[in-house]
């Protein structure tokens, strides 16, 4: 048994590192030793450049995840790069607000194909070789919504609550074949994702007076847990949805 939270030696795979949730599990990968290739449509230099100043390394490759299409070429891209592909982070998502009575099915495909679909086939193509090797971690980065229903945002809410359920599934099937599969389930964090939400200052206000840490979280504050589930510490954590959260879901 392994107690050790080093990450020499290993790859990952984290889809969005430029910004916000993803970039910031991308630095504190590689800061606990991991070689990063980050995934993405924008470009990974601000990334990139913060992983080089830690010694770290990281590539980055371009994808659309709005399609599986690239799923197969991620994989090979991390194996050409780096040698192996030992931690997937599906981290990579989008959220549309309207009310459900006026909801679109453009919003609805969108969000769900991303958030979800993606999600999953990644998680298929990395398996196989992590299946090969014996050995593998995937992290989905869920949400406060996939334990709690929300408003304005029916598909991000079904997405996020499938991508638990399919934690679960996955770990169901995989954790015999040395694959842990888990989740992050961020609370209420200052990215990109939750700009408009903070610029409301009715919806703003009503969130900060339930968090009991009584603050939105910063990405940099996601790191340990995600270092933690991709570690040798966590060999026998499996199907879990872990919130990070300054205390929102124990209100
Ligand atoms: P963000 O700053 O908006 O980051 C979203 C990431 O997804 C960006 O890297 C974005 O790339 C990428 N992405 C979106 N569409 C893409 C596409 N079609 N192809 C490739 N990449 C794409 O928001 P964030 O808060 O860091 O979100 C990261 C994850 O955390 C999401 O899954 C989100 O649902 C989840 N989350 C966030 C919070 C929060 O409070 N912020 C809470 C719970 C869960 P571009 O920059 O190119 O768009």
């Amino acid at each position: 048994m392994s107690l050790s939270f080093d990450l020499s030696g290993r790859t990952a795979i984290v889809t969005g590192a430029n910004t916000g949730i993803g970039q910031g599990i991308a630095v504190a990968l590689a800061k606990a030793g991991a070689s990063v290739l980050g995934v993405g449509r924008s470009s990974m230099a601000e990334t990139e450049a913060m992983i080089a100043q830690g010694r770290g390394r990281f590539a980055s490759y371009s994808a659309d995840l709005g399609s599986i299409e690239p799923v197969n070429q991620i994989v090979e891209a991390a194996l050409d790069e780096f040698g192996s592909v030992d931690i997937l982070v599906n981290n990579a998502g989008i959220i549309r607000r309207a009310d459900a009575i006026d909801f679109t099915e453009e919003d609805w495909d969108a969000v769900m194909d991303i958030n979800l679909k993606t999600a999953f086939f990644l998680s298929q193509a990395v398996a196989k070789r992590m299946i090969l090797n014996g050995k593998g971690k995937i992290i989905n980065i869920a949400s406060m919504l996939s334990f709690q229903g929300g408003i304005r945002i029916p598909s991000y809410t079904a997405s996020k609550s499938g991508l638990a359920g399919l934690t679960r599934l996955l770990a169901c099937e995989w954790a015999s074949k040395g694959i842990n599969v888990n989740a992050i389930a961020p609370g209420y964090f200052v990215t990109n994702n939750t700009t408009a939400l903070r610029e409301d200052q009715k919806r703003s206000t009503e969130i900060l007076g339930r968090i009991p840490a009584g603050r939105w979280g910063v990405p940099e504050e996601l790191g340990g847990a995600a270092v933690f589930l991709a570690s040798d510490a966590a060999a026998y954590v499996h199907g879990i949805v872990l919130p990070v959260d300054g205390g929102w879901l124990a209100r």
